[in-house]
């Protein structure tokens, strides 16, 4: 594998969902990079208008790097349900429709499921992250993440965001919106390995590996 392009100083964090933004900051931030948010900077949000996560990701990162000339970061993610073939999927913002209401799109979960006679508890469903790290040349680095798990309903917990308190990773009981951030997206060793529960951490431990990023200390 070619030597990794070095990291170092400014990363944009290519995103305006403030859920993602804190989850992706908190996972950076044993790397000493000075993040800054899409949104503080004022860059528009570009149209997704890709036909698979990473397609939008690359699409998100690429704007902010060359719109700032810094590398950027970018999460494209969603819930794919089985019993649903993989909806919300791509769509699972949209869901929520706009101005963004949760609560209506866990609702709706529950209803699209209902109407075609599979049980919402205990669907199976899975999130998928794509995370995409781009320089204002044009040069990517894509890593990707999922988790496993069931639906459960009513919503529990008030931590997290989006879909978390509907979604209960496996070998848990409780749901994402119940759990601890750093239950959530911390990333522990395990003997020698990185390890972590969300779709995001699990992408981000790849992109590290990728990027070649290394812990500072303090
Ligand atoms: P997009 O990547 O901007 O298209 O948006 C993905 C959508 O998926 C977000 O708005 C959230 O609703 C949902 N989502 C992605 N990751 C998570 C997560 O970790 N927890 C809960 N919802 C998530």
């Amino acid at each position: 594998m070619n030597n990794p392009r070095p990291l170092s100083g400014r990363l944009v964090i290519a995103t305006h969902n403030a859920g993602k933004l804190k989850e992706m900051t908190e996972l950076l931030a044993p790397y000493g990079l000075e993040c800054v948010s899409a949104g503080a900077l004022g860059l528009p949000e570009p149209e997704e208008n890709g036909t698979i996560y990473a397609e939008n990701a690359a699409i998100k990162a690429l704007a902010a790097a060359r719109a700032t000339g810094l590398p950027a970061l970018a999460d494209d993610s969603g819930l794919a349900i089985d019993d649903l073939d993989g909806a919300p999927g791509l769509f699972t913002a949209d869901w929520a429709g706009h101005p963004r209401d949760f609560a209506a799109a866990m609702a709706r979960v529950k209803r699209e499921l209902e109407i075609r006679d599979f049980e919402p508890q205990g669907a199976k469903a899975r999130f998928i992250s794509a995370l995409v790290l781009a320089w204002p040349d044009g040069e990517t680095l894509i890593a990707e993440g999922r988790v496993f798990g069931q639906l459960t309903f009513p919503p529990r917990g008030a931590r997290g965001f989006g879909y978390d308190p509907i979604f209960v990773p496996e070998g848990e009981t409780r749901t994402f919106g119940e759990i601890t951030s750093e239950e959530k997206h911390g990333i522990r060793e395990v003997d020698g390995k990185l390890e972590g529960l969300s779709h995001r951490a699990r992408a981000f431990i790849r992109l590290v590996a990728k990027a070649g990023l290394k812990k500072v200390a303090g």
